[in-house]
């Protein structure tokens, strides 16, 4: 696509056509997960038609296929960061096992009592948990970050928390919640400045806009295939290469290893340390897809268009008095939080779906941030590129005959 055509995209997302309760359906949740263009179905389907098979087995055709588009696709998801090595690019079945992983190797190998990370106060809970476990099984301390009423990671305050005590920093580059873009690019000078490592969350980031981990400089960078128009269960963890040969493995089993006896066994090198088991192979080949597609559109005016509905949503809001946004960084994604004053967030969400609008509702897995704003959660329209002018609109006269039923 040259330029910028909504309609001409749409096309490329078959599910994006159809009727839901009589109907056309208003996709609005791509942040908790995006749809998947044909270019991406259809890479599936050839690898299982045609390809499939284990990888690294290397004994026939079909297993040096597949062990090439495997490979193939990780070199894609290194271009695609801007790694400067592929073996830089380990697979995971997503951003939560990413965290999970760096959490329990790296972090159970450096991070002691009297330690401590640093999180913030609008993480996932996926870049929660794993560091208090880490936390009570290490005995380091875990300190939080706040955040402002609009939403905004308190920077000066994080500087107050960073000391030499402190190892590893875990912040997302855009919340799911809010929408908020944080200035990761700053937390990673000061960290570093003390010897502490960052893992940046980038999954709600990668859909947005172009990565670039060299010139971020974080060690650390997660991200879930299926929120980048890719398959779910797959997704990859960037780290440094030094880093990762220093850390110990994750899982151990099969692919992971060098040499096994009963007296002990020795492990393989990078990437393939951290890839115990047999590896989501199709994943890999449709996620390398998603990203070759995106990368075929303009990302510029994809971006200009998502700001675009974005702004229309805001400026449609603010004519309803009812409408209480919540999450209002000056930086921010897509994304729109917010609450109808007198109902509850489930309600709403209902009877948006009875319109066909689909959108999330709850506490989107940041429970804590929604403790501080004292609400149970919120409505959730995120939108992205294949979303038009219209759809919002849709949301905006569904939103009417919800306040007409409910309040
Ligand atoms: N972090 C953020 C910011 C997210 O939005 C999500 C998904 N909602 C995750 C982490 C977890 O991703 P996954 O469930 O794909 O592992």
């Amino acid at each position: 696509h040259k330029g910028f055509d909504v309609d001409l995209i749409r096309k490329d997302f078959p599910i994006l056509d159809q009727e839901v309760n009589g109907h056309p359906l208003v996709y609005l949740d791509n942040a908790a997960t995006t749809q998947k263009p044909q270019a991406v179905i259809d890479a599936l389907a050839a690898y299982y038609q045609a390809d499939n098979s284990n990888v690294h087995r290397g004994a026939h055709t079909l297993s040096d296929r597949a062990t090439q588009a495997f490979e193939d696709a990780r070199v894609v998801v290194q271009k695609f960061l801007n790694a400067s090595a592929s073996e830089e690019i380990i697979w995971t079945r997503g951003t939560t096992e990413g965290i999970n992983l760096v959490a329990q190797t790296y972090g159970r190998a450096n991070v002691q009592a009297g330690d401590n990370v640093i999180i913030s106060a609008m993480e996932h809970h996926s870049n929660i948990v794993p560091w208090q476990m880490l936390c009570e099984q290490s005995g380091a301390e875990l300190r939080v970050i706040p955040v402002n009423d609009k939403g905004e990671l308190q920077f000066e305050e994080f500087l107050k928390l960073l000391d030499d005590r402190t190892k590893l920093v875990s912040v997302v580059h855009v919340s799911n919640a809010l929408g908020s873009i944080n200035p990761v690019e700053d937390i990673i000078e000061a960290a570093h400045k003390l010897n502490a490592k960052v893992l940046v969350d980038g999954a709600q980031a990668v859909a947005h806009w172009t990565i670039d981990v060299q010139a971020l400089d974080c060690d650390f960078y997660v991200f879930s295939g299926h929120k980048l128009y890719g398959p779910t269960g797959i997704g990859a963890l960037y780290g440094k290469k030094a880093l990762l040969d220093a850390m110990p493995p994750y899982q151990f089993g099969g692919e992971m290893i060098e040499q096994v006896s009963f007296t002990g066994t020795t492990f393989n090198k990078l990437p393939y340390k951290y890839e115990a088991g047999t590896p989501n192979i199709a994943g890999a080949v449709g996620l390398a897809a998603a990203i070759h597609y995106l990368e075929s559109l303009d990302r510029e005016s994809l971006i200009a268009h998502e700001d675009a509905l974005l702004a229309h949503a805001q400026t449609r809001a603010a004519e309803i008095p009812e409408i209480q946004l919540i999450g209002t960084a000056e930086k921010k994604v897509s994304v729109m939080s917010f609450l109808i004053k007198g109902a509850h967030p489930h309600d709403v969400g209902t009877l948006l779906d009875q319109q066909g609008v689909a959108v999330r509702t709850g506490h989107h897995c940041a429970m804590p941030i929604m403790e501080q704003y004292c609400i149970p959660g919120t409505v959730r329209a995120s939108f992205t590129f294949y979303n038009t002018i219209e759809e919002v609109d849709a949301l905006f006269d569904a939103i009417n005959k919800v306040k007409m039923f409910l309040l």
